[in-house]
């Protein structure tokens, strides 16, 4: 992971997206350690260099005045979205837009993990994209990563792509 120096990223999505899964896929197998900060949906977790801090949105309203402290420092944000989920699809656009104007994260890449691509029914990176309107996404640089936690596909592609734009 990422040479040297200290990162921190931010991991956000509703809940079942598939966070907890990607995290420890991404971990290869290491122990991490996971600490709960606020309530049950927040956790912070260190994998060798990186700092991972862990968000379920929805359901967040109460914690929002304090994104601003959490969200400080913050080099990359990951969204995660279950590609079947049509139904709250809506409601992750509204996060991640609503996450966008935080004055903390003004300056981050944001990576999305189109999740569950091994399942049939899910959602196409293009439809994704459209659905989430990715597109009107302005002084953000934005990348939508296809991926499966389950068997790791994509999961380092998009993590790649995060180390392009962090050193
Ligand atoms: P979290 O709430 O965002 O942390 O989501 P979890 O990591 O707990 O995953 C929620 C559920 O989705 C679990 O049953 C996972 O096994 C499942 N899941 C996660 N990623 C994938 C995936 O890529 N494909 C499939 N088929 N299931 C997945």
């Amino acid at each position: 992971w990422f040479g040297q120096k200290e990162y921190k990223i931010v991991m956000v999505g509703l809940d079942n997206a598939g966070k907890t899964t990607i995290l420890y896929k991404l971990s290869l197998g290491e122990v991490v350690q996971a600490t709960a900060t606020v309530g049950s949906n927040v956790e912070q977790v260190r994998f060798k260099n990186v700092q991972l801090e862990i968000w379920d949105l929805g359901g967040q309203q109460n914690l929002r005045p304090f994104w601003g402290t959490y969200f400080k420092n913050t080099d990359a944000v990951i969204m995660v979205v279950d590609s079947t989920d049509r139904a709250r699809v809506g409601v992750t656009k509204s996060e991640l837009f609503n996450l966008l104007e935080s004055e903390e994260l003004a300056k981050t890449p944001i990576l999305v993990y189109a999740n569950k691509q091994d399942l049939r029914d899910a959602m196409q990176v293009e439809e994704l994209t459209q659905a989430l309107q990715l597109h009107s996404i302005r002084n953000h640089d934005w990348h939508i990563q296809a991926c499966c936690a389950l068997t790791g596909d994509g999961l380092l592609d998009g993590i790649n792509w995060i180390y392009q734009r962090t050193k």
